[in-house]
């Protein structure tokens, strides 16, 4: 006998599926699973995960994470994945069909599966790092300086770089890169927002090749602007257009304050 199952759509992301259980029935034969929809009434996709997480996760060869997540958790997971791959509005779908179109997109799938890990897990663990960080893609962005500190505490310093491609792919702001961590992540304030370490004027320096930079500054510099400088006792330097007398609207400007040395090189150019 078949069994018919109707499902309604789910509200929020973490509403659960009771809501439906009392129209619910289902059809299922020996290869596929179909369920089906009322005209009025379009798919659960929290119920679809209840009943086919463990086959998507077998399908992804994702059961390692069965190891962190409980069944609920393992739920939203492919919940998660589910959205990407059942269209808004459909209310009808094979399981078969769609195991499949998720089997073809496996890589996406799975990082559809790494945002939620990563939204569940606050400290994913070592074992899953590795998967994390191959395949997580732009979802790992508001994480990797979490993901950052991980790798180095269990010692996985060779995902690191993949870390840092994905920084450079989806960072648009232009950091200047950070002498202990190598991201592009140093803020105006010194401080690198991946590795969290600071760093002083004298480094920041270092990096910009200031002396140079000043050296051609101090040449397109109008006699006020030389006398200003002097007064102001500061420069200001972003990556489109290197030092500057003022911070340039719409861009990552790095103050740097001028020490003697700077001072006395603004006098001579004065005298
Ligand atoms: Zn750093």
């Amino acid at each position: 006998m078949s069994r018919r199952r109707y499902y309604r759509r789910r509200k929020t992301s973490n509403t659960s599926s009771t809501s439906t259980s009392t129209s619910l029935t289902s059809y299922t034969n020996t290869t596929t699973t179909t369920t089906y929809a009322t005209t009025t009434k379009t798919l659960n996709i929290d119920s679809l995960a209840k009943s086919w997480f463990d086959d998507i996760l077998k399908t992804l060869d994702l059961e390692v994470i069965k190891k962190y997540f409980n069944e609920r958790e393992q739920q939203e997971i492919v919940a998660t994945i589910l959205e990407h791959f059942i269209p808004e509005g459909v209310r009808y779908v094979r399981k078969d069909q769609i195991i499949d179109r998720i089997s073809r997109a496996r890589e996406y799938a799975i990082s559809y599966a790494i945002q939620k890990i990563l939204e569940l897990k606050d400290e994913p663990p070592p074992e899953l790092l590795e998967l994390i960080i191959y395949y997580g893609r732009q979802y790992l962005v508001p994480y990797i300086p979490k993901l950052y500190q991980l790798c180095k505490k269990a010692q996985k310093d060779d995902l690191i770089p993949i870390l840092q491609s994905i920084w450079e792919m989806h960072i648009v702001q232009q950091y200047l890169p950070c002498p202990y961590c190598g991201f592009k992540a140093l803020t105006p304030s010194l401080e690198c927002i991946v590795c969290g370490k600071s760093i002083d004027d004298k480094i920041l320096k270092e990096i910009i090749g200031f002396d140079l930079l000043f050296s051609e500054f101090l040449e397109r510099c109008s006699e006020a602007e030389l006398k200003a400088l002097l007064d102001l006792g500061i420069v200001f330097f972003n990556s489109k257009e290197g030092l500057t007398l003022k911070p340039v609207p719409g861009d990552l400007n790095y103050p740097i304050y001028l020490d003697s040395k700077d001072m006395s090189r603004i006098r001579k150019k004065l005298s």
